[in-house]
C-alpha cells in the first residue's frame, strides 16, 4: 500500500461536469449530437467535403467520416465512443463511417425524451438490442445474392459496388475509370485478398486519368550506380537477386517495403552475400523496366509469377487532392474485397433504411407498452439516412420521405432517394448498391454505441491522469535535472 501520498478525496476538477444520473446522460447525448453535426453534411453523393487544418498548419480535405473525426481530436469521453465506432467501422468494412456516426447520434436523439422521462436505461437497451437483432435478420433475409460462378456478372457487380462507394467522393467524376481499375487490382490478388499486396503510389503532376495499374511491383528507382545511364532500361525474363547488402545508402523504410513486396512477388529468397548465387535463390519476372513517371524514375517488375500483386500509380495535382483520392480508392478496394467475400448486397440511397424502418414500425404495433414506443423510436431514427441524403442534396426531405414511406408501404422495398432528379427511384435497378455487411456492421455498431452511452450515468475523471491537471509538484519530472541533496 502506498501511504505516502493519500488519494485525494475530490474526484473531479473544478469546472468539470459533476452531474450524475439523468443530467449526466442528457449531457452525454448532447455531446454526441455535436459529433454528428461535424460529419452530417458529408453524407452521400451530394455531401460536402471538409477542410481541416491541424496545429501545425497541415491541411487535409476529406469526405470520410472516420478521417474527419480522427482529426477533430475529440476529448469528451462519451462522444469519443462515436469516434471509436467510426474507426472500427473503417477497419472492419472500410465504408459506412459517416452513416454509423449519424445513426448512433440519431438513436440517442430519439431516445432523449424517454431518458428525460426517467425511463430506466436498461429497458431502453433491451428494446434496442432486440430491434437491432430483428433488423439484421431482415437484412439477411432480403439481401440479394449474386452468383459467383458467372465471372462476367460478378465483375459487373463489383464495378457497380466500387462506383457507388466513389459516388460521394471528390473523384466521382472519374468513377467509371477508377472503379474498373479498382476491380482489376483486386482481381489480381490471390484468394485471401491481402490488402497490402495492392500498392498505391502517388506521383504528383499529370492528369487524374493518367493514373494506371501496374501488374506487379513498382517503386521509385532506388538503384543508381556509376554509368547507370548507359545500361539498358528494359530486361525481358530477368533473374532477380534479392540482396540484403548496402549497394547504396537509402532510407531504410523504402528498402524494407521494396524487399517485402519483391520477395512475395518474384520468388527467390533474400541473400546477404553475393557468394552463393544459385538458380533457386533467384527470383523471376517477365519484364523489368525503368520508366519515367512524371518527375520521377520508376522501376517496374511486371508479370511476377508467384504472387498476385499490383501497384496503382496515382497521378494528379494538389497533394491534399491526391491523398483524398488515395483514401477513396482504399474505400472502394475494401468494398470490392468485401463484395467478393460476401456476395450479398442491398440497395443504398436510404432504401434499406426505409425498408427496415417500415418493418420495425409494423412490428412495434404488435407489441404492448414501452417496448412499442422504443422500437418505434428506433424505426424513426433509421430515417436519418435518407433524410440527410436529401438535405445534403438540397431537396425537400419531408416531401421525399413521405413519398418513400408510401412506396415502401406498397411493397416497393428498394425505393430510395434519387439524387439526380429530386425524386425517389428503385435504387436496386439504378445500381446504387452496397454490400449488406456494411449496413449490418453499421447498424450493430451504432446501436451498441448508443447502448453503451446510455449505460454510463456518471463520469469519474482522475485529475492526475489528465494532462492539464494540477502540476504534480515536479515529481517524476526531476530526471536529468541536477538535484542538490
Ligand atoms: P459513408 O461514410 O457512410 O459511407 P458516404 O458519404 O459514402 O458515407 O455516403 C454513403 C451513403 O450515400 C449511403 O447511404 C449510400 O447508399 C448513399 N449513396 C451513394 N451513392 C448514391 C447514389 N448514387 N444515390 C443515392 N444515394 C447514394
Ligand atoms: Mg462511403
Amino acid at each position: 500500500m502506498l501511504t505516502e501520498c493519500p488519494t485525494p478525496v475530490i474526484l473531479l476538477k473544478e469546472g468539470t461536469d459533476t452531474s450524475q444520473g439523468v443530467p449526466q446522460l442528457i449531457s452525454n447525448i448532447n455531446a454526441c449530437q455535436v459529433i454528428a453535426e461535424a460529419v452530417r453534411t458529408t453524407l452521400g453523393p451530394r455531401g460536402m467535403d471538409k477542410l481541416m487544418v491541424d496545429g501545425r498548419g497541415k491541411a487535409t480535405i476529406s469526405n470520410d467520416g472516420a478521417t474527419i473525426l480522427k482529426l477533430l481530436d475529440v476529448v469528451h469521453p462519451a462522444a469519443k465512443t462515436l469516434v471509436d465506432i467510426a474507426r472500427s467501422q473503417d477497419a472492419e468494412v472500410g465504408d459506412g463511417t459517416t452513416s454509423v456516426t449519424l445513426l448512433a447520434a440519431e438513436f440517442l436523439k430519439q431516445l432523449k425524451p424517454y431518458v428525460e422521462e426517467g425511463l430506466h436505461p436498461q429497458t431502453i437497451i433491451r428494446a434496442f438490442r432486440s430491434a437491432t437483432h430483428l433488423a439484421v435478420k431482415k437484412i439477411r433475409e432480403i439481401s440479394v445474392t449474386v452468383k459467383k460462378d458467372d465471372k462476367k456478372e460478378q465483375r459487373e457487380l463489383l464495378v457497380k459496388c466500387a462506383a457507388t462507394a466513389m459516388n460521394s467522393k471528390l473523384i466521382a467524376g472519374q468513377k467509371e475509370f477508377f472503379s474498373e481499375m479498382v476491380v482489376e487490382a483486386v482481381m489480381m490478388l490471390d484468394e485471401l485478398l491481402p490488402l497490402k499486396m495492392i500498392g498505391i503510389k502517388k506521383v504528383q503532376g499529370g492528369a487524374l486519368e493518367e493514373s494506371h495499374l501496374v501488374a506487379g511491383v513498382a517503386f521509385k528507382k532506388t538503384f543508381s550506380y556509376a554509368g547507370f545511364e548507359m545500361q539498358p532500361k528494359r530486361y525481358d525474363q530477368p533473374k532477380i537477386a534479392l540482396l540484403n547488402v548496402e549497394l547504396e545508402l537509402k532510407a531504410e523504410k523504402d528498402n524494407a517495403e521494396v524487399r517485402v513486396k519483391s520477395v512475395e512477388a518474384c520468388g527467390g529468397s533474400i541473400q546477404t552475400s553475393v557468394g552463393s548465387m544459385t538458380d533457386d535463390v533467384l527470383g523471376r519476372c517477365e519484364v523489368f523496366e525503368e520508366v519515367q513517371v512524371g518527375g520521377e524514375r520508376y522501376n517496374f517488375f511486371k508479370g511476377c509469377p508467384r504472387s498476385h500483386t499490383c501497384t496503382i500509380i496515382l497521378r494528379g495535382g494538389a497533394e491534399q487532392f491526391m491523398e483524398e483520392t488515395e483514401r477513396s480508392l482504399h474505400d472502394a478496394i475494401m468494398i470490392v474485397r468485401r463484395a467478393i467475400k460476401n456476395d450479398s448486397i442491398v440497395a443504398g440511397g436510404g432504401a434499406i433504411e426505409m425498408e427496415l424502418s417500415k418493418y420495425l414500425r409494423d412490428y412495434s404495433r404488435t407489441i404492448p407498452g414501452k417496448q412499442q414506443l422504443l422500437i418505434g423510436a428506433y424505426a424513426k431514427a433509421l430515417e436519418i439516412i435518407p433524410r440527410q441524403l436529401c438535405d445534403n442534396a438540397g431537396f425537400d426531405a419531408t416531401n421525399i420521405l413521405n413519398k418513400l414511406r408510401a412506396k415502401h408501404a406498397q411493397g416497393g422495398m428498394w425505393y430510395g432517394v434519387d439524387v439526380n432528379n429530386e425524386d425517389i427511384a428503385d435504387n436496386y435497378l439504378a445500381c446504387v448498391w452496397e454490400p449488406s455487411i456494411v449496413r449490418i456492421n453499421a447498424l450493430t455498431a451504432a446501436s451498441e454505441a448508443a447502448c453503451l452511452i446510455l449505460s454510463v450515468d456518471e463520469t469519474i475523471k482522475n485529475p492526475r491522469s489528465s494532462v492539464d491537471g494540477p502540476p504534480g509538484g515536479g515529481r517524476g519530472r526531476g530526471r536529468g535535472r541536477p538535484h542538490a541533496h
